[in-house]
């Protein structure tokens, strides 16, 4: 421990973490754009670059978070191997210590005490400054991990880590300059400038993605849905929806939404490759919606003057209708898992199930444009 200017102790440096990051990041600023100037690059050293972005970024996103963090579907041997070594190449800590530490932040998420990331410590904190302390928040603590322990590929990746690590990070970019004779250039480019931004976008989860951006979806927590970040991060932008449904395959939930990860996690599945993506259902989702609606239109009818009876009294009938219609949905669930445990369910009860359903959704849905006007009514 050492003491800072407030007197207060501050936890240990952690040199290591800090100098790898200072002096790839300064290379990254200083050699790659000197050596551009002087040499120039080749364009297959920028497709290397491109090329290796993505398979690191995407195998942090794709596997790191979506498939060993929070399981949201299960993946072929091949593909796991991939993401192990390809992941490591993004210098970001093991599967075993990134997936662990970030079920804590999930789970204690903005809890300054618990959450190894926790955002109210300020953008520094939540960006890089957790790594390279011995924060007590960031201990390692692999009890919420007993899934990953019992797996061969995420614990010979633990185990080898480092040199997994190194080796990733140089051979490729070594052996691609040894083809196409541009070795300086292709560990500049594909190796070290790769590596630092893949570094910084990723962190810019932890921090931007939870101070910029809407929250449709929840507000119990600081995640946000920004599509800037989204571009920037290979889809995990959608953080808001992702902390309301971490077990989604999917962050960006709409179709239109650029969430590469959930387009990759899809194709591995229809080449057979991936299965059992978990969703969240299209009634869950609106439900949520509903919700931050109501307490939205609430907030603005609390702080509007003048006579609101009459928005006040829509609302709640609005209100009343939402949870008719939960409660509804909710028999209709219950009753359809009862009659599927005693094998009672025949196709076509379970069409009619889904025919009611979906008339359910549409019902949210429309409440949703109904509230959407109402609120701007009261702007
Ligand atoms: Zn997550
Ligand atoms: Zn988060």
């Amino acid at each position: 421990m050492s003491t800072s200017e407030s007197g207060k102790t501050r936890p240990r440096l952690i040199w290591t973490t800090t100098l790898m990051f200072s002096l790839t990041a300064l290379g990254a600023v200083t050699l790659v754009p000197w050596y551009g100037l002087t040499h120039g690059y080749s364009a297959s050293a920028w497709v290397a670059f491109a090329l290796f972005m993505v398979f690191a970024s995407m195998s942090i996103t794709a596997g790191y978070h979506r498939l060993w963090a929070h399981r949201t579907y299960e993946a072929h041997r091949s593909v796991r191997l991939f993401m192990a070594l390809w992941g490591a190449a993004a210098l970001q800590n093991s599967i075993l210590v990134w997936a662990s530490g970030h079920r804590t932040h999930h789970r204690h998420v903005d809890d300054n005490d618990r959450d190894p990331y926790s955002a109210g410590r300020g953008f520094w904190f939540s960006h890089i400054g957790w790594m390279l302390r011995d924060h007590p928040s960031g201990q390692e603590n692999f009890s919420n991990a007993p899934d990953l322990l019992r797996d061969p590929i995420v614990m010979w990746q633990h185990r080898w880590y480092v040199p997994i690590a190194l080796g990733m990070n140089i051979v490729p970019a070594a052996l691609l300059g040894l083809v196409f004779g541009n070795v300086i250039e292709m560990l500049l480019l594909a190796g070290l400038l790769r590596l630092v931004l893949g570094h910084h976008f990723t962190f810019f989860i932890n921090s931007l993605a939870h101070t910029w951006g809407r929250r449709p979806y929840t507000d119990e927590n600081s995640a946000r849905d920004n599509d800037v970040l989204a571009v920037l991060t290979f889809g995990e932008g959608y953080h808001n929806f992702h902390h309301k449904f971490q077990y989604d395959y999917r962050n960006g939930v709409r179709w239109w939404q650029y969430d590469p990860t959930k387009w990759l996690i899809a194709t591995l599945s229809w080449l057979g490759l991936a299965e059992n993506l978990k969703r969240a259902s299209n009634f869950q989702i609106q439900q949520a919606m509903i919700a931050m609606q109501f307490r939205k239109a609430r907030e603005k009818l609390a702080r509007a003057g003048g006579n609101v009876e009459k928005w006040k009294a829509l609302l709640e009938h609005e209100y009343q209708h939402f949870l008719s219609v939960l409660e509804q949905w909710k028999a209709l669930k219950s009753s359809l898992y009862a009659e599927t445990r005693r094998h009672l369910a025949y196709h076509w009860e379970h069409a009619l199930v889904r025919t009611r359903i979906r008339e359910f959704e549409y019902r949210l849905k429309m409440q949703r444009k109904r509230l959407a006007l109402l609120t701007l009514q009261l702007s």
